[in-house]
């Protein structure tokens, strides 16, 4: 066997999972969540699944620390034994990271550095990697930061600068890096072999869904223009984030209501997208249960839905058009009829038409088109596995 972990420290969670590098299949995997309140640890292994609860404070160091000597070392002592290599999600990579990187004093630094545009996470991200360098000396030259950023490095200048003055991007590096790099990354990979085009000639659009959500337009298999921006802030309509407003909006809080910059940040960040609209929750699975029956509930989805269509056609329209598919993943589009139905009914123009049946089947984690055949461009909906891909870059950077 030869097995990858994959460390994904969150703002407030880590999620890990072991793979197969034989049978890309997950063997072991698992969240440690809730730090703030009552934490715990729930994990998978052969359909079994396991919850511990923390009763002290935690934190990621003591997540992995448990991970590593309570579930891995005393209970799964051969997988803990065969474990060759760490890859690492890394949210922001800056402008140095194209590619994933083996992990040495001078990319911790890097990472570092670009913390200042992802504060709640490259720091939280940098010590999971301190911890395997403590729990797992042996392994500690065989960590891989794999970076949400790298893939949509290919940006041409006229997709990546913003029209503000030029030194803030000279100076700053103020632009757009995007994110989820990984999952567009993944999914267009998938999308073209199973469309059988060869990824150099491949042209589509991917629509990651889900609590954070954004969208890229793919051209020659590379990223040429995607929805988030200096942050995961911007773009799409998302579960608690606010995506495109007027920045004059933060001039008003701020100016004429008094408001600091951090509650700004914090309604922006995590009270506003579905959350703020609908007034009840950012959660799909009883959003779209209530589109019929709750008016205001009606119009947040509608927003998201007319945000995304608007996003789809003028990517197209950078595409000249000329696409080979439409991607859908995340969790709501890997799993949402309605949202999938209602959007891509309004891209008719574009030659894009749902197949209503199709498009019911395709669900919790089923890889499948969803498009009226020989009446659309195909619509695909591929689950995302930003796991195999992390383990993969890793095993080919340490040779396993
Ligand atoms: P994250 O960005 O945290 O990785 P996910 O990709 O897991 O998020 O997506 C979470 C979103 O997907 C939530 O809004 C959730 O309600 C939605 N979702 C998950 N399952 C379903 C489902 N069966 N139907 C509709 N929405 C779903």
């Amino acid at each position: 066997m030869k097995l990858i972990l994959v460390i994904n420290c969150g703002s407030s969670s880590l999620k890990f999972s072991i793979i197969n590098m034989i049978t890309n299949k997950n063997i072991l995997y698992g969240i440690a969540e809730n730090f703030c309140n009552h934490a715990y640890i729930t994990w998978q292994i052969n359909n079994q699944k396991k919850k511990v609860n923390f009763n002290d404070h935690t934190d990621h160091e003591l997540a992995l620390k448990y991970l590593i000597h309570n579930i891995l070392f005393k209970q799964h002592n051969n997988i803990f034994n065969t474990i060759q290599a760490v890859g690492h999600r890394i949210v922001h990579g800056g402008e140095k990271f194209l590619h994933p990187v083996i992990i040495n004093n001078n990319v911790m630094q890097a990472i570092q550095q670009a913390a200042i545009f992802a504060p709640l996470h490259n720091p939280i991200q940098l010590i999971g990697i301190k911890s395997i360098i403590k729990l797992l000396p042996h392994l500690q030259n065989k960590q891989v930061a794999v970076f949400d950023t790298s893939f949509h490095q290919t940006m041409p200048k006229k997709s990546y600068l913003y029209a503000i003055p030029l030194k803030f991007y000279t100076k700053y590096k103020i632009r757009r890096y995007g994110a989820h790099g990984i999952s567009h990354q993944f999914v267009t990979q998938q999308v073209s072999r199973l469309l059988k085009i060869p990824l150099k000639k491949f042209n589509g659009i991917t629509c990651h869904l889900g609590n954070g959500s954004s969208i890229t337009a793919i051209y020659q298999g590379k990223s040429i223009d995607t929805s988030m921006g200096l942050t995961p802030l911007e773009g799409l309509t998302m579960g608690t984030r606010c995506g495109n407003i007027d920045p004059a909006i933060i001039f008003y809080m701020y100016k004429q209501l008094n408001m600091n910059i951090d509650d700004i940040s914090n309604i922006l960040m995590n009270e506003s997208g579905m959350l703020g609209l609908s007034e009840l929750t950012s959660d799909f699975r009883y959003l779209e249960k209530q589109y019929y029956n709750n008016k205001q509930i009606k119009i947040s989805i509608d927003i998201f839905i007319q945000n995304l269509s608007k996003y789809i056609a003028s990517y197209s329209i950078l595409l000249k058009n000329k696409i080979h598919a439409l991607v859908f993943t995340g969790g709501i589009g890997e799993n949402s009829v309605l949202i999938r139905d209602k959007t891509i009914k309004k891209l008719k123009i574009l030659n894009m038409q749902i197949n209503p049946i199709l498009n019911k089947k395709t669900i919790l984690g089923e890889i499948g088109m969803i498009h009226q055949i020989n009446n659309s461009i195909p619509i695909v909906v591929i689950p995302t596995n930003e796991e195999l891909i992390i383990a993969q870059n890793t095993a080919k950077l340490c040779n396993i």
